[in-house]
């Protein structure tokens, strides 16, 4: 893989996510490799890859989910190896929704929204219940506000997080298999939501295999196996063409 293809096009502004060289190992056992990724501001990348090939551990490392042991990981400027007021800075300003909704079972759709933005930015109440309604509106939602997670259906939860994290008004959203805990009838509402937002200039990290989501809205497309990340390319060429056997052998047996 040529460097060239490792980073972003968008080459005049910093980019919003700088990795290089990270390494991360549980014990023994080495789940990133080398790993080494910019992301440009308002770009839309998808990874995709095989179960336990470190998806997951990648976009957790990114906001400090998980931390890693070799490398460099910068977040709109903030290196994560830096100290733990550069991983809350990150934090403030990076979203995440994960395949399990992770809600607040204990507090409605609004107040799960209004949480982080009185907690961490100490946005006042009704400013909070005002965003909250404003985002769970977006996602078309709005009229769920009082009701608990519990009463609603799995992609009303899942755009509830979406809307939630939304209410930071965050630079990046970080997606980790957004759709594949839905019933299938329910997965085009939460991509069709993803889909919004990436047309609106969202600069996203989605983990999916949803491929028609990929081929709509990625900029570029990663596979990765085994830790590393193995191929990278523009949706057409990548689907069209991939370089890498194991690449051609996963996307075959999506198909
Ligand atoms: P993916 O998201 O691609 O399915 P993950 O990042 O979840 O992969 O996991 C990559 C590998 O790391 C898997 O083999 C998994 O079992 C292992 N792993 C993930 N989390 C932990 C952990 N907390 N402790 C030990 N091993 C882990
Ligand atoms: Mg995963």
């Amino acid at each position: 893989m040529s460097d060239q293809q490792l980073r972003a096009d968008n080459s005049t502004h910093p980019p919003i996510v700088d990795i290089s060289g990270v390494q991360k190992w549980f014990g023994t056992f080495q789940v990133l490799k080398d790993i080494a990724l910019t992301v440009a501001r308002g770009e839309r990348i998808v990874i995709c890859g095989p179960s336990g090939s470190g998806k997951s551990t990648l976009i957790r490392c990114i906001n400090s989910l998980e931390r890693y042991q070799e490398g460099r990981l910068v977040v709109d400027g903030y290196d994560l190896g830096a100290g733990q007021k550069n991983i809350d800075a990150v934090r403030a300003e990076v979203g995440m929704v994960f395949q399990q909704f992770n809600l607040f079972p204990h507090l409605t759709v609004k107040e799960n929204c209004m949480l982080a933005p009185m907690k961490v930015r100490g946005t006042s109440k009704r400013d909070a219940q005002e965003l909250a309604m404003r985002f769970l509106t977006r996602v078309r939602i709005g009229d769920q506000a009082e009701k608990y997670p519990a009463q609603l259906s799995g992609g009303q939860q899942q755009r509830v997080a979406i809307a939630r994290a939304l209410c930071m008004t965050p630079k990046l959203m970080l997606f980790d298999e957004p759709t594949s805990a839905l019933d299938p009838e329910m997965v085009k509402e939460v991509l069709d939501t993803m889909v919004s937002l990436a047309d609106e200039g969202m600069t996203m990290l989605c983990v999916t295999h949803e491929m028609g989501f990929a081929r709509k809205v990625a900029d570029r497309v990663i596979f990765m196996d085994r830790g590393e990340i193995i191929e990278i390319g523009k949706p057409e060429p990548f689907f069209a063409n991939p370089q890498n056997p194991r690449t051609q052998a996963f996307l075959g047996q999506l198909l």
